[in-house]
């Protein structure tokens, strides 16, 4: 176990041919030890087992041949360029190499080598060039092992000959350590079930594969053990959360959870029963409740929220539910009281605008237990906001959140149960990644006779037309969002791109239209003060940045009109579309694009066709890949070295069942935390520390 890990963590400088600046150009790369040389995995590989004659070369494939230098020359292009021509031949014919500016291969290679030549064809008009060659000597050329080529991503100033050397060189050293140690990272059994290769066969074929079937089955065993792992890891977790400390035990439902539900204007649908029930269940278990509920915008979370908290409420204990903005806190601050003020429970809001005195007696009630619930913005998790008796923390809207703030409000309690909501409905695959530790509810059906929202995609050609319609719904007495296009992550430029917008729409199509302006960069209490008038009708049309994506609730709002629409991804616009629909009227969504590339047209069609989040998000997922989906890197995304969620599911589902069946030592358990403490670095607090 020693030699492997100092082998691995050992510095690239220890290999042979590795200075100060060669070294600063792998770090580029992120390498700084062995193992990160050895866990940088090729990009794709070029099969040069089959060598060709030159007659047989076709333009535009990669190809590889074995032809004879026959002259070497250098010029001068008119703009200054050296280039070096090769030219080479063999029985079938002649092609010419080139280099530019590359001097030092003038030297290299003479009449008479007899070269291997790897490459890119390209026909010219007397003859085939190659440019840029990979070039080995036929004399070294050895056609029986190791033919199929690995290609890493790389930078300029790091060629992939110089890249792949040093692999070749640490794995001749990492072959030596195997020999000595064992190198394997998975239990035997788990290897002998799900007939994976052994780590050594696996980490020397990804690199240098013997052939493509033993390729495949280094890739599988290497994907496997990084989602084994990672299942592993999450495994432990849920395990250490829910067991150890005791949690609380609430007690049945009673009277007041009883009279709540039977208050409510509406019967709940099958999916919010289900949730339900789950969560009841989970709180009246002695473990500690760990749930996510994921539900589509306007699916119904907020009144499964008051429930549970009224049962927390009626086993004697206080709840809170924290939310991502002050906007969503007063929503659901008015939603709870409305429903549950009847009842006898005291509900209070905790955000940021209170004055000094009126937050100190408020938190002074905490401590008495006089308020039942409280629900707040970040303002909850503040060192001297304490609860007499804490049962149950609600977070809305989680990955606004780090995952650290809401453990420091569950922290306020002595292991209160955890009641987590999304309306980012996100692909399975996915929250088992993200997820992994946490039970899952999904609420997929909508309350009864929603309409779905009409979705348009149009040109900017036809934005007269789209505007005179929203023009027409204000005056038919709804109202109109209108959101700017996302010029890049910063605030300052998306609230400069607001601000511009407002200023040209005010001119023209809603001259005669109380129009707000919503960004990020606005005082909260601007930001409310421009809310509050929207929510109450005096604003027609909110022309805003993604700041109105979370939560907000106006059922007068019919049209929703999303500028740039392209630049969004379709989680994204589903999310913003859910801001309209959520009354009585009949509702539109219309996305502008000028964009003709082929995955946003498709992308865009998608929307127009698909009202189910559940479904857009397994198509943005497809479409965009795990880096983009969330749009940020605060999601807790493990950065996967070599699998791939979108084309590893089965892989995935395999190793996380493997992971949870296998009964691994404690010993076994600790290797794994601390394997996935080097892996993930900094982002291992974020995914592991709930
Ligand atoms: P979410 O938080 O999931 O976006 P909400 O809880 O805000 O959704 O619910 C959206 C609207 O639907 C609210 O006005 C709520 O009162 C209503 N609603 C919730 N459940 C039902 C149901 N089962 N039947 C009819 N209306 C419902
Ligand atoms: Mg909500």
């Amino acid at each position: 176990m020693i030699l492997i890990q100092n082998f691995l963590s050992a510095k690239i400088q220890f290999l042979k041919g590795v200075g100060p600046a060669n070294a600063a150009k792998f770090n580029k790369l992120g390498i700084y030890t062995i193992g990160q040389l050895l866990q940088h995995y090729p990009r794709r590989y070029e099969d040069r087992s089959t060598l060709k004659l030159i007659g047989e070369l076709t333009d535009g494939l990669y190809e590889s041949f074995r032809a004879v230098v026959i002259n070497v020359s250098d010029l001068k292009s008119h703009r200054g360029l050296k280039i070096i021509k090769i030219t080479v031949r063999d029985q079938s014919g002649i092609a010419q190499l080139t280099w530019f500016n590359q001097a030092y291969i003038k030297n290299k290679y003479k009449p008479g080598m007899e070269l291997i030549i790897s490459g890119r064809i390209q026909r010219r008009l007397t003859m085939l060039e190659v440019n840029k060659p990979d070039i080995e000597l036929a004399a070294e050329f050895n056609a029986s092992s190791g033919r199929i080529i690995p290609v890493y991503p790389t930078t300029e100033d790091l060629p992939q000959w110089r890249l792949r050397a040093l692999i070749v060189q640490a794995l001749k050293l990492f072959q030596n350590v195997a020999t000595q140690e064992a190198v394997e990272s998975l239990p035997a059994d788990i290897i002998a079930a799900h007939k994976l290769l052994n780590r050594q066969q696996a980490v020397i074929n990804i690199h240098l594969p013997a052939n493509m079937e033993i390729l495949v089955n280094a890739r599988r065993r290497l994907v496997f053990e990084e989602l084994f792992l990672l299942q592993c890891g999450l495994a432990y977790l849920k395990q250490k959360t829910k067991s150890g400390l005791k949690g609380i035990k609430h007690a049945p439902d009673g009277v007041l959870v009883s009279k709540v539900e039977k208050s409510l204007p509406f019967t709940l649908t099958n999916d919010q029963l289900k949730a339900l029930h789950e969560i009841k269940a989970d709180m009246e278990d002695t473990t500690t409740m760990q749930r996510l509920v994921q539900g589509d915008v306007g699916s119904g979370k907020t009144v499964i929220a008051a429930i549970a908290l009224t049962k927390t409420v009626e086993s004697g204990y206080q709840g809170a539910m924290m939310a991502p903005t002050e906007i969503l806190a007063e929503q659901h601050y008015h939603t709870l009281a409305q429903l549950l003020t009847p009842q006898g429970i005291t509900v209070a809001i905790l955000t940021g605008k209170l004055t000094r005195r009126a937050r100190d007696k408020i938190i002074q009630h905490f401590k008495e237990g006089v308020i039942d619930i409280v629900v707040g913005t970040h303002a909850l998790i503040q060192d001297d906001v304490e609860f007499a008796q804490l049962g149950l923390v609600v977070t809305d809207e989680q990955h606004r959140f780090g995952v650290r703030q809401r453990a420091r409000l569950e922290a306020k309690g002595n292991q209160p149960d955890v009641l987590i909501m999304t309306a980012t409905p996100i692909p399975r695959t996915m929250a088992l990644t993200v997820y992994g530790d946490l039970d899952v509810s999904v609420i997929r059906e909508l309350p009864p006779g929603r309409q779905p929202i009409a979705t348009y995609s149009r040109s900017n050609s036809r934005r007269n037309k789209v505007y005179l319609f929203a023009v027409e719904q204000i005056k038919a007495g709804r109202q109109v969002y209108v959101v700017c296009p996302l010029v890049d992550e910063s605030d300052k430029v998306a609230a400069q791109s607001a601000v511009k917008m407002h200023e040209e729409l005010s001119a023209t199509f809603f001259k005669n239209i109380s129009c707000g302006l919503l960004h990020g960069k606005m005082k909260s209490q601007e930001k409310d003060a421009v809310m509050a008038s929207f929510s109450c009708g005096e604003i027609k049309a909110l022309i805003a940045t993604t700041v109105i994506e979370v939560g907000v609730n106006v059922p007068n709002a019919t049209v929703m009109i999303i500028e740039g629409a392209d630049r969004f991804g379709l989680a994204q616009l589903h999310q913003l579309r859910g801001r309209v629909g959520r009354g009585e009227y009949k509702s539109y969504c219309i996305l502008l694009s000028d964009n003709t590339n082929e995955e946003t047209v498709e992308r865009l069609t998608i929307m127009t066709q698909v009202n189910d989040g559940f479904v857009l998000a397994e198509k943005d997922l497809l479409l965009r890949g795990p880096g983009q989906f969330f749009g940020t890197n605060q999601h807790g995304l493990p950065d996967l070295k070599i699998a791939d969620i979108v084309r590893d599911t089965d892989i995935l589902l395999e190793a996380r069942r493997a992971a949870q069946q296998t009964i691994c030592s404690a010993a076994y358990l600790d290797k794994v935390w601390k394997t996935l403490q080097d892996w993930f670095g900094e982002k291992f607090n974020m995914i592991f520390c709930r």
